[in-house]
């Protein structure tokens, strides 16, 4: 058994622990009881830790807190490697395939370092920053304005491991998650999204028109031991690493202890759960 097996094994278990197993995924995302009040960990007591990108996260808590490390250094000159991550998310979620831009439907996708990072700007850029894009996808902050912002609770976080989920039938469309969210992580579905999948999944739901989407942080996948699709497609590379933030012995924790990462406009108190390693 390989180490990243190894890995996702164990924190199926932990979310399985937790009470989430494959239905109750289901369940929770389904459950307006679960859906968060938006206070997130602004209103949380235990202590927290900066991390090397300077944002604070839980230490003590004993719940998970799912988060990604993206060593963009791994992906640097192979924007085709970059789109097999987004192909594989995208498949996976019967996310549709729009021609016109202003119709597109993402819930991973690649920028310029200036689009991603536009506080890390600056006059003399380098050439890794001119000459590559950037991952982005939805932060799963920790304290998320999106959810603040949602009349109906159709976005909301799940408390036991920090997924800000989505339940397709309470969103009534209006859009405030998208404003709300200050990072771009959210697509409206503008027109049928069932006639625009390339590849039908049929184990995953499929969206209506009117209805808003994103990055799940693959909430379906985890329970049953997978890893989330888009790391499981940059596995060789090690691009993509997933796991528990409050887990010190996490491959993702090893990670920030060891290397400098940025975040996405840290500065908002967003606390994103999304870190680079630029
Ligand atoms: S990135 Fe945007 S959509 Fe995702 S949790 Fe944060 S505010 Fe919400
Ligand atoms: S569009 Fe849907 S998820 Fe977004 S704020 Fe409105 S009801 Fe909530
Ligand atoms: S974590 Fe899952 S849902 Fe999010 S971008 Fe990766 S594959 Fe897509």
């Amino acid at each position: 058994m390989d180490k990243q097996r190894r890995k996702f094994l164990k924190i199926a278990g932990a979310t399985a622990l937790a009470g989430v197993s494959a239905p109750a995924v289901v369940k929770l995302t389904s459950s307006p009881s679960f859906a968060s009040s938006g206070q997130g960990a602004a209103a949380d007591s235990h202590s927290t830790a900066k991390d090397a990108g300077g944002a604070q996260h839980d230490v003590g808590k004993k719940s998970i807190r799912y988060g990604m490390v993206i060593d963009m250094r791994k992906v640097y000159g192979k924007p085709e490697l970059m789109q097999k991550a987004v192909d594989a998310c995208h498949t996976v979620h019967n996310v549709p395939d729009f021609d016109k831009p202003e119709n597109e439907i993402k819930w991973i996708w690649t920028m310029p370092f200036e689009n991603v990072f536009p506080e890390h700007s600056s006059y003399h850029t380098s050439k890794i920053t001119e000459d590559n894009e950037f991952f982005a996808l939805c932060n799963h902050c920790d304290n998320p304005p999106c959810v603040r912002v949602c009349p109906t609770k159709a976005t909301f976080k799940i408390e036991e491991n920090g997924i800000v989920a989505m339940d397709y039938h309470r969103c009534i469309g209006c859009r405030f998650c998208m404003m709300g969210c200050p990072y771009g992580a959210r697509s409206f579905n503008w027109f049928n999204p069932r006639d625009h999948i390339k590849v039908y999944n049929p184990d995953f739901a499929t969206r209506t028109r009117g209805v808003v989407e994103k990055c799940n942080f693959c909430a379906e996948r985890l329970p049953l031991g997978k890893e989330p699709a888009c790391v499981e497609a940059l596995k060789e590379s090690g691009a993509l690493v997933f796991g528990d933030l409050n887990d010190p012995d996490s491959e993702v924790r090893q990670l920030l202890d060891e290397n400098p990462t940025i975040q996405r406009k840290p500065a908002l108190g967003t606390k994103p759960s999304i870190f680079y390693i630029v």
